[in-house]
């Protein structure tokens, strides 16, 4: 379930950002199209020869005015620290520079496999520079160019070849989640409160490849659940641990690991831009979410207090609106016996599977309400649909012509598959493909 995570160090202006594209590729453009989503993206998921991993540039995250070489030391040190295979980018136009040997002496302190990739070999000429990376002691040099795509392919097998063979977790059949959001919003309470309301089977579960603790408990009812940890151990006294940039990457692992994700928000402070960012990754993973605002305790509350709130989380995080709304409080425990269920019940939609003849009743319905729109005259015609995936629910519709399907009306159809079926708290996909 854990896929294996792959970061990329190296002094700046190597091109590791430029590296981290060019293997990223296409998919970080479609985390992009997400509103209120940073456009310094850090981490992406990424797949070779159907190996999914997770990719870190940690050049990307800046450790704040802290000097340069403590910059360069920290963010080695996060590779060590969250990673199972190391990309340690130089450049060839420079040579091994005092900054490259700093960034070495921090990798040797580690046993994860390090790769070292020698960049900006742009042409067949520079090729015999690479010799002198030798010198940095992590044996063969890589030679690649990241804006020209050269050698990558290579770069990715030797990546590949390195992951550790027990880095997929063991599969059991509890619902995984997570509490994420930013710094204070109350995630650890949350994580206290509900631990301290059940019955903890095995706590601690170590042994992944990473430091996550996870815990597992079952409520009255016997539903066990597995917590995803997000804020991971607290890494005591390192420089990085409060930066915003860490928070994410850590929430992206848990949201990752997690079949659903509680996105967590402040009633005290109400809703921040940095929310937005957290929710956008939930989102984009394609996972369940439930909306969980926190500190409920501490609003002088009147008979509106909860409709208005609840309408400004819709209209601030508008591509949410299938997730469930709870207002709790993890200080007076109020309704946090609900959120187990409702986690249940998002993680039940989540894996639904509708049948197919089930699903194109519905389908033939919607059409015959709000036929199917035109274009120059063309109609769109729908013929068939069918469920290809879970986690998210996924369909691929048969049509004549994908390019006649509008937004608005694939909207629609959502909408009525959402009517017909409970979706609640699920993304669906939707795959319009030309009948053959
Ligand atoms: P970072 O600071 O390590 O993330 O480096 P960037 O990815 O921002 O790249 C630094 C500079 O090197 C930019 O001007 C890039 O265009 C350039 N660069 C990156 N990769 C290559 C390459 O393969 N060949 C050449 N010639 N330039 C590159
Ligand atoms: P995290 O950074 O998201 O893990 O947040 P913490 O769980 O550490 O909580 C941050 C602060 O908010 C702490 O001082 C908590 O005691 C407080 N807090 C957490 N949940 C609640 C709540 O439901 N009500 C109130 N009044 N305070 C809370």
């Amino acid at each position: 379930m854990a896929n294996p995570v792959v970061a990329i160090v190296g002094r700046p202006n190597v091109g590791k950002s430029t590296v981290f594209n060019r293997i990223a590729g296409e998919r970080i453009s479609i985390v992009e199209d997400t509103p209120g989503v940073t456009r310094d993206r850090i981490y992406a998921r990424s797949e070779w020869m159907g190996q999914a991993f997770n990719l870190i540039d940690t050049g990307g995250i800046d450790i704040g005015d802290e000097p340069f070489v403590t910059q360069i030391t920290e963010q080695a040190e996060i590779a060590i620290d969250e990673a199972d295979v190391i990309v340690f980018v130089t450049s060839v136009k420079e040579g091994v520079t005092d900054a490259d040997e700093k960034v070495a002496r921090i990798l040797y302190k580690t046993d994860k496999p390090v790769i070292l990739a020698v960049n900006k070999v742009d042409n067949p000429e520079v090729r015999s520079e690479i010799y002198d990376f030798y010198s940095l002691g992590f044996g063969d040099p890589v030679p690649i160019s990241g804006t020209h795509g050269i050698g990558t392919g290579d770069l990715l097998d030797l990546i590949v070849k390195n992951f550790p063979e027990d880095a997929t977790e063991e599969i059991d059949d509890s619902i995984k989640f997570s509490f994420i959001g930013r710094p204070n919003v109350g995630k650890s309470s949350l994580v206290n409160a509900i631990l301290g309301e059940n019955r903890v089977i095995v706590s601690n579960i170590e042994g992944t490849t990473r430091d996550a603790i996870d815990t597992k408990f079952t409520t009255d009812d016997g539903s066990v659940y597995t917590m995803i940890d997000t804020a991971g151990i607290r890494k005591k006294g390192k420089v990085y641990e409060n930066t915003e940039k860490y928070s994410v990457l850590r929430a992206m692992q848990a949201i990752d690991r997690s079949d659903v994700v509680c996105v967590v928000l402040n009633a005290e402070e109400g809703i921040r831009e940095q929310d937005k960012h957290v929710a956008g990754y939930a989102h984009d993973a394609g996972r369940g979410i439930v909306i969980v605002v926190n500190k409920w305790d501490t609003l002088q509350k009147d008979s509106y207090t909860m409709k208005e709130f609840e309408s400004h989380i819709r209209s601030e995080f508008q591509y949410l609106s299938y997730a469930p709304i709870v207002f709790v409080s993890a200080k007076t425990h109020q309704r946090l016996n609900e959120l187990p269920k409702l986690i249940r019940r998002v993680d039940e939609n989540h894996s639904k599977r509708v049948s197919s003849a089930v699903l194109n009743d519905v389908i033939m319905d919607a059409i015959a309400h709000n036929p199917t729109p035109t274009d120059n005259g063309k109609r769109l015609r729908i013929y068939y649909a069918t469920q290809v995936a879970v986690k998210p629910p996924t369909f691929v519709i048969f049509v004549n012509d994908p390019e006649l399907m509008h937004f608005s009306y694939e909207r629609f159809l959502e909408n009525q598959l959402r009517a017909a079926f409970d979706f609640e708290g699920t993304p669906l996909h939707l795959i319009e493909r030309r009948r053959k």
